[in-house]
């Protein structure tokens, strides 16, 4: 019932690794952050040194994974691959970044979540290539200078609002990665399609696509779910297998699951169409209020169901459309 979360979870990861583009050229949408990396890597490339730190911000399943990869071949750099969860003693990081090789990519997946004390050890490392390792404790303690191999780190976030101001200005770019649009993951859906050997028509293809919330890791799982219905069936994966497949998932038109729907129809049928607070919608729908908010809310407010206002949730004329409802019946935002 999880397949439209954005994380990466089951046996994503492994279809994932044989989906991923290699290249610049390879990688789909996002033009603007293309075009400034492609000038960040070849400038670096031409001073034959290693490339500035790169900050990838953004919610989850965007492609910042394949991002770091790619400026690690790009470069024919190796990656060092660790996230800010693993690094939770100054020590941790102090063990990667003493054995990094020169010109190595260092990636740091979710690294607003780092110990603080490690934070302050990366700050001196990303900008003098030094960090400087304590011994001993108490009075007695004394800091020794260690010099590392100039590295390039790339850190991925999708809270960036949550890194302190000195270790974000410390990223010499900062790629701001926004949702793809339907024709992008026609294009990712196509490509993906090929690689798993999966024939499988243009309109079909637009319908998952436009059921995918933006975000390729979802889009890859949904063509893997048709994928499984066409097989299991015996048909061809077409428009109509697309319909079964995702109806079956609870996946509707637009991408919005049970829940959604569920929250959708509280603030329209239970509440007039809002206003209404998060917890009593919670309540309503059953569900934690910190589920509603990070999870369903971005979504049905991104797609423009749903607006926030400061006397509660409000749901658009598009929402009561989207329920087969007149949006006469309640009060405007
Ligand atoms: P998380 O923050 O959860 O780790 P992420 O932003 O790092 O997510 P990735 O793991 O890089 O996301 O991407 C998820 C999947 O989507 C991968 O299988 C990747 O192949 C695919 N993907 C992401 N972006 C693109 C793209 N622009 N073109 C083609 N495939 C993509």
């Amino acid at each position: 019932d999880d397949v439209l979360q954005p994380e990466a979870a089951g046996d994503d990861l492994a279809f994932e690794g044989a989906l991923r583009p290699a290249s610049l050229a390879e990688f789909v949408g996002q033009q603007k952050v293309r075009g400034q990396l492609e000038l960040l890597l070849n400038a670096a490339t031409l001073q034959n040194r290693a490339p500035d730190h790169i900050l990838l911000a953004g919610p989850p399943g965007l492609g910042k994974t394949t991002l770091a990869m790619i400026v690690a071949h790009e470069g024919n750099r190796p990656l060092r691959m660790t996230s800010g969860p693993a690094i939770q003693h100054a020590g941790d990081l102090a063990a990667v970044l003493s054995s990094l090789v020169p010109g190595e990519v260092l990636f740091i997946d979710e690294i607003h979540r780092m110990a603080r004390s490690a934070e302050e050890m990366l700050y001196l490392a990303m900008e003098d290539f030094r960090v400087d390792i304590m011994v001993g404790k108490g009075a007695g303690a004394t800091s020794i200078p260690l010099e590392l191999a100039p590295f390039t780190l790339v850190g991925a976030t999708t809270r960036a609002g949550l890194l302190p101001n000195p270790l974000r200005d410390r990223f010499g770019f900062t790629a701001h990665l926004e949702f793809y649009e339907t024709d992008e993951l026609h294009r990712v859906l196509e490509r993906a399609a090929a690689l798993i050997g999966l024939a499988i028509g243009s309109d079909a293809l637009t319908e998952i696509a436009g059921r995918s919330r933006g975000t390729p890791r979802i889009a890859n799982r949904l063509l893997r779910r048709v994928r499984d219905y066409a097989l299991v069936h015996g048909g061809a994966a077409d428009h109509s297998a697309v319909r079964a497949a995702l109806e079956l998932y609870d996946v509707d038109e637009h991408g919005l699951d049970r829940l959604d729907r569920a929250v959708l129809s509280a603030i329209v049928e239970r509440f007039g169409g809002g206003p209404v607070g998060l917890s009593t919608l919670a309540v309503t729908v059953g569900e934690e209020a910190e589920t509603i908010e990070a999870v369903v809310e971005p979504f049905l407010v991104r797609t423009g169901l749903v607006t926030r206002s400061p006397r509660g949730r409000i749901a658009t004329a598009r929402a009561w459309t989207h329920l087969g409802l007149s949006p006469q019946a309640g009060p405007q935002p």
